[in-house]
């Protein structure tokens, strides 16, 4: 079994690409990116559509795709990151939030759409997504769920509910009570659409420089050991890495997500498990998992194992503790008894950016030049095309319908200084836990008193 090596995702592509060359020297540009995840590479690919006359420069630490873009689930994703009352907080209120969610929606076509254009083979599926309740207090905040999008305004073409029948009709997880469904999500190998972005901005003429971490950022200046690049906009797309930034340690926590893949599964176990639509997979449990039946045909699954590590830190390769594979492979097997079958042929990690509110933001300071993007908390694929868009208009200094979204220029509180980070943090992951572990046992539908105190300490939204 592999363990990191950045991604099951890169080393499926035959391992992690060769680099491209670093920055050369000091430099001059019109904008200049700090990072060569989702939210950097879109926003060039973006800038350089709009105008290809502009010199964009892009500095990346390792290479395009090394953090959660080359690493995560692969959901397309059109959920909000973070919650509708905070969002709608901002000037445009309510219509704003639902302006945002419809953006969203929208976003996984405009992703598709580019990988057409752009010849990029991402594997993308929009297959929707199924949020199953494998136990009774899971199936009854479904349903509370289900009365909160309606209250909401989200009818049936959103989301709706699908019992037991209906839901084996699709997949079979084992011991699934129902489950929610919704068509806005895709599936996708992000190491492949990282790559290929990588390469369509690099065609468009964007410079891309790899092993080039940036030191310091100030108006108009990004330090490398290798020179400096001034440039009158320069954008942060760091993500989970921010915290390694000068003057940014407690603005977004780095959340670790671990996933397994197992081998490729046999027709039988098919047979038996359905999926045949390419669903993307979650449940309702509160440390709860996310996972994909990957077009090679295996099962692709993550959760959070250890949530994070002291002092903000972030891990290299991707390897994770043998304690999170146990603990994953278990949750896998119990979902799906017949995957034993196939053993579990890679583990890996990443950090994902979140916020003290758990909401994204997409900031540009039109006095110094210096914008940023990020903390999507976990739904970042579909929301940094989005938020890439969004930033380019704001890097040229165009009002648009995108740059009046309620996440533009949001304020997130600053994250505690540690040690009470890293206590509250382990403290909640640990409440959840064992709240998870009362509700299977007892078969009652209250959701346990230990998650509500956490989702109370947390601030995580619903
Ligand atoms: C395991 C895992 C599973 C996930 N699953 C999903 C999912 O299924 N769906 C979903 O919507 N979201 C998911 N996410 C979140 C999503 O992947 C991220 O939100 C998204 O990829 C963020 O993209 P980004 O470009 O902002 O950041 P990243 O992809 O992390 O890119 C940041 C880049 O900046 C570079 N960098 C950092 N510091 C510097 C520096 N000082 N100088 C130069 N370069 C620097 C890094 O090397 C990195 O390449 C998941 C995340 C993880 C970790």
């Amino acid at each position: 079994m592999h363990n990191g090596e950045v991604s099951y995702w890169w080393q499926a592509r035959g391992g992690v690409p060769p680099r491209r060359p670093s920055l050369p020297g000091s430099t001059e540009a019109d904008v200049c990116i700090v990072g060569a995840g989702y939210t950097g590479l879109w926003t060039a690919y973006y800038l350089k559509r709009a105008d290809p006359g502009l010199r964009v420069v892009v500095l990346e630490a390792n290479f395009a795709g090394f953090g959660a873009s080359g690493r995560n689930g692969g959901w397309v994703t059109a959920t909000l990151p973070g919650s509708r009352a905070r969002y709608a907080q901002r000037a445009q209120g309510i219509r704003g939030v639902r302006e945002l969610e419809r953006q969203l929606r929208e976003t996984i076509d405009e992703v598709a759409r580019v990988c057409d254009v752009e010849g990029i083979d991402a594997g993308l599926v929009k297959g929707g997504t199924l949020t199953v309740a494998t136990s009774a207090a899971q199936n009854a905040r479904l349903r509370q769920q289900l009365d909160r999008e309606r209250a909401w305004g989200d009818g049936e073409d959103i989301v709706r509910y699908l019992d037991r029948a209906e839901l084996a009709g699709r997949l079979r997880v084992a011991g699934a009570a129902g489950a929610l469904y919704s068509p806005y999500c895709a599936r996708i190998q992000p190491a492949d659409l990282a790559a290929g972005l990588a390469e369509a901005v690099s065609r468009a003429g964007v410079l891309l420089h790899e092993s080039t971490p940036v030191t310091s950022l100030s108006a108009g200046l990004a330090r490398t050991p290798a020179g400096q690049v001034r440039a009158p906009v320069i954008l942060r797309c760091t993500e989970g890495f921010t915290a390694d930034i000068p003057g940014q340690h407690r603005t977004l926590l780095p959340m670790n997500s671990s996933m397994i893949v197992t081998g490729p599964l046999s027709d039988e176990a098919w047979k038996s498990i359905g999926w045949d639509e390419f669903e993307t997979l979650g449940d309702e449990a509160h440390a709860y998992i996310y996972a994909q039946r990957t077009l090679d045909g295996r099962i692709a699954l993550g959760g959070r194992g250890i949530p994070y590590r002291f002092g903000s830190g972030t891990d290299h390769d991707g390897a994770i503790a043998p304690s999170t594979i146990a603990q994953l492979g278990r949750i896998l097997r119990r979902m799906f008894p017949v995957a034993a079958e196939a053993g579990i042929d890679h583990a890996w990690c990443g950090v994902l950016g979140v916020p003290r509110d758990w909401c994204a933001t997409v900031s540009m300071d039109p006095r110094t030049g210096l914008g940023w993007a990020g903390g999507y908390s976990g739904h970042g694929v579909a929301a940094a095309n989005l938020a890439g868009r969004t930033l380019a208009d704001l890097a040229r200094g165009v009002a648009s319908p995108l740059t009046t979204l309620p996440w533009v220029g949001h304020r997130s509180p600053r994250w505690e200084p540690e040690p009470a980070r890293w206590a509250g943090v382990h403290g909640l992951y640990a409440l959840y836990r064992t709240a998870d572990r009362l509700e299977s046992a007892r078969q009652s539908a209250r959701t346990s008193v230990l998650a509500r105190a956490g989702d109370l300490i947390s601030g995580i939204p619903h």
